[in-house]
């Protein structure tokens, strides 16, 4: 997706007559929003109300008391913001969030883990093509070890110590279109994505278009992207980056929940972290692992359009 810049403070303004101006961003004493609109209403000649000062009055931690709101919706993830008003934009359009219970997130959070690590953990293995682990020193043969591709994963309390930050929403409308910006280390995600959902599309089967329907769990696919991985049929997010066979539409990383050997490649390349070949030394040089899929994979998607094949021709009488 294309990131874009916030407007956060532009939108508060378009609620309230253009004579009084009236700031709620957070921010810091006299900070660049402050200064911003100063200017801004000086040059206009409206009246500028400082929406920060009462912050300042009180000591912060009875400040924080008193005004810091549960359940809050300010934030920013990639250009997708909300600005406390429990309205989202996104450049698709405009999404009502509603507030999580204690019992909704608990449970969200719980599972969210759990699911991941049921799908991705321990889902590939690679095997190397020679010998090449000496779990005893260097006087004794090498092994030909494979290697199991597992994955670790908790949850933090602060985002200080994650590696990822992931929003979770609770839209009111259905299509809002989460995303993972591995780049940014962040994600923005729906309390319905950990779900499976159906997605039918019209896709090619052998040489004939049939409509199949897809199953595929959101917050899998976009972990994939978090993991490194993009779309099977390319970076982006055409409709044909997504896949154009029954191959490739089934695919985590098209529109299903089937993979291949190919998303194996976040662990492949984190083999350089671990193994580090002595220089000159051919045996290392001509070390290469293969990626088989080790753990059992439902056939997902739903032919709409499947027919029987011909009955054979019935053996010609005596
Ligand atoms: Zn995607």
């Amino acid at each position: 997706m294309v990131p874009r810049r916030a407007t956060i403070a532009l939108d508060d303004l378009s609620q309230i007559p253009a004579s009084t101006l009236i700031l709620t961003v957070a921010g810091d004493r006299d900070s660049i929003q402050v200064r911003h609109w100063r200017d801004w209403a000086a040059l206009r000649g409206v009246r500028f109300v400082d929406g920060f000062a009462p912050f300042f009055r009180e000591p912060a931690d009875i400040t924080m008391r008193k005004y810091f709101i549960r359940g809050d919706t300010h934030f920013n993830a990639a250009g997708t913001y909300c600005t406390g008003n429990g309205i989202l934009h996104d450049q698709y359009g405009r999404f009502h969030l509603d507030p999580w219970t204690d019992a909704e997130w608990t449970a969200f959070s719980d599972n969210f883990v759990r699911v991941i690590m049921r799908y991705w953990d321990s889902k590939f293995e690679l095997t190397p093509n020679q010998p090449w682990y000496r779990p005893s020193g260097p006087q004794l043969a090498a092994e030909a070890a494979k290697i199991t591709c597992s994955l670790s994963l908790g949850l933090v309390g602060t985002p200080k110590q994650a590696n990822q930050r992931y929003f979770i929403i609770k839209p009111q409308e259905t299509s809002f279109r989460s995303f993972a910006a591995p780049e940014q280390r962040l994600g923005l995600f729906t309390h319905r994505d950990l779900s499976l959902d159906w997605k039918t599309r019209q896709t090619r089967v052998g040489r004939v278009r049939h409509s199949v329907s897809f199953l595929q769990n959101t917050v899998l696919h976009e972990f994939g992207h978090t993991l490194g991985l993009q779309h099977v049929a390319g970076a982006g997010n055409s409709d044909a980056n997504y896949g154009v066979t029954l191959e490739q539409r089934e695919d985590l990383m098209g529109l299903g929940d089937h993979v291949t050997v190919r998303e194996a490649q976040p662990w492949r390349s984190q083999l350089r972290h671990h193994l580090i070949p002595a220089r000159g030394n051919r045996d290392d040089a001509a070390l290469r692992f293969t990626a088989r899929v080790v753990a059992p994979q439902l056939i997902t998607y739903w032919d709409n359009d499947w027919v029987p094949p011909p009955a054979a021709a019935p053996p010609a009488a005596p």
